[in-house]
């Protein structure tokens, strides 16, 4: 067989089909067509040499804002996810039902990342950043939730609902329940974002199920998952043992080191690793999704574990085809080329101007999606350079 794209040499590793070692992949059509021990330069129209490179499954972040031009605070993807090794992005809330037809016309349809939604139980999603989307409560609908999660299931992965006093004032039990209902009544997972909440949490952990998501699970704003004195609340406990997901969702105010290194010692590991990556996050301290996954390699979690919580775990949580965050023979040639850096210096801030110096840091050198190539327009920000 003749392949288009041939990758040489590269180290693969892919958590979901426990494969790790020295491959080449062949490529034809946009579909991966074979993994080998060698595959001879003969059968390829083109190569890609990534001898001392990781070949990861494109990374699947759980967590991003992607709704550029409408979403105050959003990042245009191609350039922020795709090519930095994200292959799939899941845009968590910047679109509501009044919101998702443009956004799927416009963006989602346009973008060469693929992109999914949660949809916003807000139907203005997320517009403003001085007025936050449910401080009027009207724009709640449940039945336009639903009506919008049915006519756009294809992009629908479930509903999201922020609950921080600046953005919901008081409302955010009603908030919850309402964005719960949407969820149960359309059978698919609810994120909520935590951190910040005018009411403790008491009557929302709760109330989550199995396969829901929290994001922002290791904010150091009132009212998160740890006690005054580090130690994580029964009701989070509860949660976490019931398979709640405890995302990361990283943001500018919602990643704390000494929230995430004290629930580590508690055996709380993140479910889900995700950047939620935007405007006022990417130049410093986000950066892209491997710089994140850079940081709990730092707090001691293995290559394997990041790269699982970034890739297939992600596609798993919002029900995804199962060929999606996996190199497997005839799924899309989906695949991050990453440069793993062992032993420099970087500077990791988290989003409470806490920093910690790594050693680790997984850097973009090409990503393809469905077998076309994409290059970061620069590999290292500087400010990550101690
Ligand atoms: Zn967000």
């Amino acid at each position: 067989m003749t392949y288009d794209l041939v990758i040489k040499n590269g180290t693969v590793l892919d958590p979901k089909t426990k494969l790790y070692g020295k491959k080449d992949i062949g490529i034809a059509s946009g579909k991966i067509r074979s993994i080998e021990n060698s595959i001879s330069d003969n059968h390829a129209i083109d190569i890609i040499e990534a001898k001392d490179k990781l070949v990861l499954p494109g990374l699947v972040d759980l967590h991003v804002h992607v709704w550029w031009g409408v979403a105050h605070l959003a990042v245009e993807a191609d350039p922020f996810c795709l090519e930095r090794g994200v292959t799939t992005a899941i845009d968590a809330g910047s679109s509501g039902a009044n919101t998702i037809a443009g956004f799927e016309r416009y963006v989602i349809s346009k973008a060469k990342t693929r992109i999914l939604a949660f949809l916003h139980i807000s139907g203005m999603g997320q517009l403003d950043n001085d007025i936050g989307e449910l401080e009027d409560i009207r724009w709640a609908r449940i039945e336009k939730a639903i009506e919008a999660s049915t006519l756009h299931s294809d992009s629908i992965v479930g509903i999201k609902v922020r609950l921080s006093h600046d953005i919901v004032g008081k409302n955010d039990i009603e908030a919850f329940e309402r964005a719960l209902a949407v969820a149960k009544e359309i059978n698919k997972p609810l994120m909520i974002h935590i951190g910040g909440t005018y009411n403790t949490l008491e009557q929302i952990l709760p109330k989550m199920r199995s396969g829901d998501i929290i994001t922002h699970s290791f904010t150091q704003r009132p009212h998160g998952i740890l006690d005054n004195n580090n130690k994580i609340i029964d009701i989070a406990l509860d949660a976490y043992k019931r398979n709640v997901i405890f995302d990361v969702g990283h943001g500018a105010g919602s990643f704390s080191f000494p929230v995430a290194e004290a629930c580590l010692e508690q055996n709380i590991v993140p479910g889900t690793i995700s950047s939620d990556i935007h405007k006022y996050n990417a130049r410093g301290p986000v950066f892209d999704l491997l710089t994140t996954l850079s940081k709990y390699l730092y707090l001691g979690l293995s290559l394997n574990d990041v790269i699982s919580k970034a890739s297939y775990i992600p596609a798993e949580a919002i029900n995804m085809d199962s060929n999606i965050g996996t190199i497997q023979i005839g799924s899309d040639a989906d695949i991050a080329i990453v440069e793993h850096l062992k032993d420099g210096k970087f500077n990791f801030h988290d989003a409470e101007d806490n920093v910690r110096l790594g050693e680790e840091l997984l850097v973009p050198e090409i990503t393809l999606r469905k077998g076309e190539r994409f290059n970061p327009k620069h590999k290292i920000h500087e400010k990550l350079i101690s």
